[in-house]
């Protein structure tokens, strides 16, 4: 491979994920020229897909990079280095943040800062997003207003989640449909299928950043996209505007020049990459106020009934998102992909499998989730040799404790004798934001409002990165909506 030196375009953007995907679809629809970059190569469709042996025992899709805790501990980061990012084998559970998500929250152990922009501000570019991801969802008890309706009505339960939705019913609770990215439509892609959350689709049915936007605006013929574009760091001219991308393709020299540069690497692969470029930190806050969300998995047993469950994820509890019933917010409960016995094992490592088999026959498996909240403490920072290390301690974990405490009494009262945790640890970072923070404030914030640097006219970001506070919904669709949002900024 020849150097690719001479590489021009009016729009490059960093990153295939969310956020990169979505931003150049919606470049491509307004006409403008993009070339986006991407470290890795498309993903593979092979019966390996749908192994639970290959994706979780063998960790055949993640890649080989380590990243270090602040003490040096070495670990694998939940990252994946591929066209569609972690969009890839992400669950594609799509529903939006909340309305008070937006706004500044006071809880008793930390504080959740407000958005430089509303709900209501992003509301139209959620509908879009919806529709570019070919969303699934009927609107639930404890969901915010709307516009226009979900573009596809709600995944059916099956059976044996049906049963558990009424127990939970009975106690006064109000489960609600899990809005879903799958391609469910009549004559769609999508088999239903035990392998999703998790696992990257064969059919394309999951909608992923590479299904629903990159492919799209790859075919409008404005967008070019180099794989294996690994991008070190971004140069700026004399008048402090990004002048070129500059890196390695395939071992060779890559040297990219550009009118506009969007970063959307991931959270800590953009801070990384802006801490090596020494650029857009008057604020001193690249890297920080990193946040992951407070998440644990729990597998709930009831022995007297075997879950045959092939699709668990279409339910989830929000009873507790606003309040906890002490003023303060919660979080959500929401089902997860059925969970096979050698995905346990990669937990209870000590375990064997004839103990693990029968206990994943009578389980079902949901994600406690609630908000971290920003600690400038936390952090993603490159040491001497360039290696990303990620100091991180738990926030606002009491909110936490307090909704796993419930989770656990509900299903209990539900006929659920056991319920086991995995606690997420340092490794399991897939929600990660925070990390080129948004707002108003120059010295507070490293972008604005519309996601430029506030030094560097030039630069934008799209990924999660600018989540000033993380909320406690999964993050995908409002990086979606956000990216949207962003692209009509850009200077055609
Ligand atoms: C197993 C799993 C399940 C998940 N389930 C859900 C879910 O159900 N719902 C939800 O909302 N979210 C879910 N997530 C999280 C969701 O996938 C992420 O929040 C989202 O993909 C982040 O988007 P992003 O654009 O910030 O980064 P990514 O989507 O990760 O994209 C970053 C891209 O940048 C590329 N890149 C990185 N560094 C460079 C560089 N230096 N040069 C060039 N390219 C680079 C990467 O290869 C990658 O393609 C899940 C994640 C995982 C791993």
């Amino acid at each position: 491979m020849t150097s690719m030196a001479g590489l021009s375009a009016d729009v490059v953007v960093i990153g295939s994920g969310m956020g990169g995907g979505t931003f150049a679809w919606a470049l491509a629809r307004r006409g403008i020229d993009v070339l986006v970059l991407e470290r890795g190569q498309r993903l593979p469709k092979e019966p390996q897909n749908t192994s639970a042996e290959a994706v979780f025992v063998q960790r055949r899709y993640k890649p080989d990079d380590t990243w270090y805790a602040e003490d040096g501990t070495p670990f694998a980061p939940g990252v994946h280095y591929v066209v569609g990012g972690n969009t890839k084998v992400y669950g594609s559970s799509l529903p939006r943040l909340r309305g008070r998500d937006f706004e500044g929250t006071a809880y008793p152990s930390g504080i959740s800062p407000a958005w430089p922009f509303t709900y209501a501000d992003l509301e139209p570019y959620y509908v879009e997003a919806e529709r570019l991801y070919n969303v699934h969802g009927t609107p639930g008890e404890f969901e915010p207003w709307r516009s226009a309706p979900y573009p596809y009505p709600a995944l059916e339960h099956e059976p044996y989640v049906a049963e558990t939705l009424s127990r939970l019913r009975a106690q006064g609770l109000h489960p609600t449909t899990t809005a879903m990215g799958v391609d469910l439509r009549p004559g769609g892609a999508c088999i239903r299928c035990g392998t999703c959350d998790g696992f990257p689709c064969r059919w394309d049915a999951k909608s992923d950043a590479e299904v629903c936007a990159l492919d799209p605006a790859l075919e409008t013929g404005r967008v070019r996209l180099v794989t294996g574009a690994f991008v070190d760091r971004l140069e700026t001219d004399a008048s402090g505007r990004v002048s070129r991308a500059v890196g390695a393709l395939d071992g060779e020299a890559l040297e990219v020049t550009g009118g506009t540069f969007v970063l959307a690497a991931g959270a800590a692969n953009s801070a990384a990459l802006l801490l090596r470029s020494g650029i857009a930190n008057s604020s001193g806050l690249v890297g920080r106020r990193y946040m992951v969300h407070n998440n644990t998995h729990i597998a709930a047993i009831d022995p007297r009934r075997t879950n045959d469950v092939i699709f668990q994820k279409t339910a989830c509890v929000n009873d507790f998102y606003d309040d906890m019933g002490d003023g303060y917010p919660g979080g959500t409960l929401q089902l997860i992909g059925k969970v096979q016995a050698s995905m346990m094992k990669t937990h209870v490592t000590r375990a064997p499998l004839p103990v693990l088999k029968p206990m994943a026959a009578r389980s079902m498996e949901w994600l406690v989730m609630t908000e971290d909240t920003p600690d400038p403490v936390n952090q993603v920072r490159l040491d001497s040799s360039g290696q990303i290390r990620v100091a991180w301690k738990r926030t606002n974990y009491d909110r936490h404790e307090l909704l796993l405490a419930k989770a656990r009494e509900v299903l209990k009262r539900a006929g659920y004798v056991a319920v086991f945790e995995q606690r997420f640890d340092i490794s399991m970072n897939s929600h990660m934001c925070g990390t080129a923070v948004a707002g108003d404030d120059p010295t507070a914030s490293v972008v604005d409002a519309t996601c430029r640097s506030h030094d560097v006219a030039n630069l934008y970001v799209a990924d999660s990165s600018f989540f000033p506070s993380s909320g406690a919904q999964n993050p995908a669709l409002t990086i979606a909506a956000n990216a949207l949002r962003v692209a009509e900024q850009v200077p055609a």
